[in-house]
């Protein structure tokens, strides 16, 4: 069935009020109506009467939005505008092909043992092909490689993936939870420290801890490309690696792996694969981010004594806000001793990565986060907290552009080091 077909009801639920439109990052940078979420919701309205072909033209439009989902959140009519741009998008793919970025995307994911051998090399030849920036531990391409610029400031890839770190299952205290932890690529291949912090933290409340080492990548980067073949071959794979172990919760310390897990699953193929969409549901209903799962589980900082000796600031990652993950991070650092929480202004922009956005508009992608790091520093904190490894890349390139010292760091990173006095940094990145 076509893609944009399936939506059909929803987006003539659209009356074309603009509230979303004040809303969008994309239309606030671009300010161009094809862009902003309305237009995108008229535009495939306009390709499903016939008004418009789906054309480069059309590809273009659609490929400039970061899924954000902040236009949802504001659409008093519920219209699902990130999922009518994922519809458009694989429309668009069956119709003119995946991109050359997808192609390769899709081939990786779908091949693990590729995929982690591709990581280890390119950790391997660091030097070569990367210069370190001084006063930041971030580098920068030695000269601009496909995808991935030469102004970018990226991080090191970890030497050894966090998922080859640590046994299948960490057994913990006799009545205690087990929890299944879903890693997600950009922990295990970028920032493994966030992982060591999830274990320490778990170990300290007497969990057991379950990592599959048959998980894969939760898919949002095919799906996000119009690549349904990946996506649900991933999501079926992650589906039996992860309900196997029948887990108390799943965590996830990723808010687009959540997302993925919460909105894409159930909605975008529970409806195709009516036999899973009971398995994704509950998949979906046993999925908590790890801030909202530590509360949960009696993770109680004590409360600051004296004065504080550093401010920092907490950044919503737009996957946690739309779920409501607002709250609990917020209080968990509150009541850590010696740190005070400052909000900065409009904590809950989006930073402007939605995943492979940056990697086709690094321009609009740096302009939206550009207002975030203007925010940071005028906020004053010396860190910048957050609950996505996808945003702490994103925040890090934009901080260190501007010259900024700010370090970032994930919730679960400053929890370990604040209560357990335990810092995981990657030797190799040193
Ligand atoms: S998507 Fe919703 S908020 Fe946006 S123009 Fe349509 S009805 Fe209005
Ligand atoms: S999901 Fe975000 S970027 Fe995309 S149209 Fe909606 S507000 Fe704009």
């Amino acid at each position: 069935m076509d893609p944009l077909k399936r939506l059909e009801q929803e987006i003539k639920k659209c009356v074309k009020c603009g509230a979303c439109r004040a809303y969008c990052p994309v239309f606030s940078v671009t300010g161009r109506e094809p862009v902003s979420a309305r237009g995108k919701v008229a535009l495939a309205r306009a390709a499903l009467s016939g008004d418009i072909r789906l054309d480069a033209r059309t590809r273009s439009d659609m490929s400039k939005c970061l899924l954000c989902g902040k236009c949802v959140e504001k659409c008093a009519n519920e219209v699902p505008t990130d999922l009518i741009v994922l519809a458009a998008r694989e429309a668009l793919a069956r119709k003119q092909g995946k991109t050359l970025f997808h192609r390769m995307m899709g081939f990786l994911l779908r091949n693990r043992t590729l995929l982690t051998g591709g990581a280890s090399l390119v950790s391997l030849l660091t030097p070569l092909l990367f210069r370190r920036i001084p006063a930041s531990s971030g580098l920068r391409l030695r000269f601009p490689l496909p995808f991935v610029g030469g102004r970018r400031h990226v991080p090191k890839l970890a030497a050894k993936p966090f998922l080859a770190r640590h046994s299948e299952v960490i057994p913990g205290e006799p009545g205690k939870p087990r929890i299944v932890y879903f890693v997600g690529c950009m922990t295990n291949f970028i920032y493994p420290e966030i992982g060591e912090a999830a274990v320490a933290l778990l170990k300290s409340l007497g969990c057991t801890i379950i990592i599959p080492s048959d998980q894969q990548c939760c898919g949002f980067p095919a799906l996000s490309g119009g690549d349904m073949d990946t996506f649900r071959e991933l999501a079926e794979k992650n589906l039996s690696a992860l309900e196997s172990h029948a887990p108390d919760y799943i965590m996830t310390a990723c808010a687009s792996c959540g997302s993925a897990f919460h909105r894409m699953y159930p909605r975008v193929l529970g409806e195709r694969l009516p036999a899973l969409a009971e398995r994704f549901r509950a998949l979906a209903e046993k999925t908590v981010d790890a801030a909202e799962l530590l509360q949960k589980l009696g993770l109680h900082p004590r409360q600051p004594a004296g004065m504080p000796v550093q401010d920092i600031t907490y950044h919503d990652p737009c996957h946690l806000r739309s779920r409501g993950v607002v709250r609990q991070p917020r209080e968990l650092l509150r009541a850590l001793p010696d740190l005070c929480l400052v909000e900065m202004k409009d904590a809950d922009a989006c930073c402007g990565l939605g995943g492979t956005f940056t990697v086709h508009h690094y321009g609009t992608s740096l302009g939206i986060n550009a207002r975030k790091t203007a925010a940071i520093k005028a906020s004053g904190a010396q860190t910048v907290v957050t609950g996505c490894p996808g945003c702490m890349l994103q925040l890090s390139d934009g901080l260190h552009q501007a010259g900024s010292k700010a370090r970032v760091l994930h919730t679960l990173e400053i929890l370990a080091r604040s209560l357990l006095k335990k810092e995981h940094v990657d030797p190799s990145s040193h």
